[in-house]
């Protein structure tokens, strides 16, 4: 199988489709972005990166993010943060309030918004909100092996400004008494990390540790045990595409994060780790093209978790 041929393919039919969905218009900073880019970048197991498209170009990564704030928290805490967030789909939309109530503010999972800002609080920890911000920076560089990876300010404040609903989400959460730290600290955090900004290069290449059973394979060394990185895989697959997920892991079948900024990190256990973008979205806030383009990858490929 001829990977690089392969990717170059697909970017090209990305590029003929005209229906692009449309771009998250609800941060204006991200209004902003046009959706005439599409990038793909695929890691396999030996290292080789195969990319095409706008590869190189840096995006807002939004809610791909959750994975690594989730791993990071993992890390910290271990298995006491399922106490304060669940492992069940929602099958509501990414900013949705109403389970929270009828689940006493414990969040259905870490990759909707308030199980995310419920992580970004178990990062936190009483620490200043500056300090854990730089520290999630530090481990995504880490991970992907490059200092170029950055938090774009501009779009973290963009966040702060319109993000009424997630500040509704961290307030409900502090009622419960599922918020250590002060709504604000606890927002600017997630807000930040949400605005984590990174190619398709980098991203695929921070994800490889999902793909080595938690080893990062530039310094040998575990981010993560092999058990948390398949259980952080089966979230990507359960929950990772908002209410879309079922539907994505039907037509590609491998475990998948998206964000509203038009990416997707993907995830083939022990074969690749896959980053594309492209920013229109569909009905379900998810990449139009990048769904499309894995769907296609993974049928050419034959990589689904479901074959051996
Ligand atoms: N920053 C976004 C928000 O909370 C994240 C959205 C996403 O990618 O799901 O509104």
């Amino acid at each position: 199988m001829d990977l690089s041929k392969m990717v170059v393919e697909i970017a090209s039919e990305m590029a003929a489709e005209t229906d692009r969905g449309h771009v998250a218009d609800y941060i204006p900073a991200l209004a902003r972005v046009s959706p005439d880019q599409f990038g793909i970048a695929v890691v396999t197991a030996d290292g080789t990166v195969h990319a095409a498209g706008d590869a190189e170009t840096p995006f807002s990564i939004q809610s791909v993010s959750k994975v690594f704030a989730l791993t990071l928290a993992l890390d910290r805490i271990g298995e006491a943060l399922w106490h304060r967030v669940g492992r069940e789909p929602s099958g509501s939309a990414f900013n949705s309030i109403v389970q929270l109530e009828s689940e006493r503010g414990i969040p259905r999972n870490p990759f909707i918004n308030a199980g995310a800002i419920v992580v970004s609080d178990a990062l936190l920890a009483g620490h200043d909100a500056r300090e854990t911000i730089g520290d999630l920076l530090r481990f995504v560089r880490f991970l992907a092996e490059d200092d170029g990876v950055e938090i774009d300010s501009e779009v973290a404040h963009s966040e702060a400004g319109t993000g009424f609903r997630n500040f509704a989400l961290a307030n409900y959460m502090k009622a419960f008494g599922n918020l250590g730290n002060a709504v604000e600290d606890a927002c600017k955090v997630y807000f930040h990390q949400c605005a984590l900004t990174m190619s398709c290069c980098q991203l695929a290449k921070a994800g490889r540790y999902l793909m080595t059973e938690g080893i990062h394979p530039g310094s040998g060394t575990p981010v993560i045990t092999p058990e948390r990185a398949r259980r952080i895989s089966a979230l990507m697959l359960t929950c990772g595409h908002y209410d879309g997920s079922g539907e994505f892991a039907f037509r590609v079948g491998i475990p998948g994060k998206s964000g509203v900024g038009g990416g997707i990190l993907a995830i083939v256990p022990g074969k690749a780790s896959i980053a594309v973008w492209s920013p229109g979205l569909n009905e379900r806030g998810n990449s139009k093209l990048g769904s499309l383009a894995l769907e296609r990858l993974a049928e050419r490929t034959g990589w689904s978790v479901f074959t051996a």
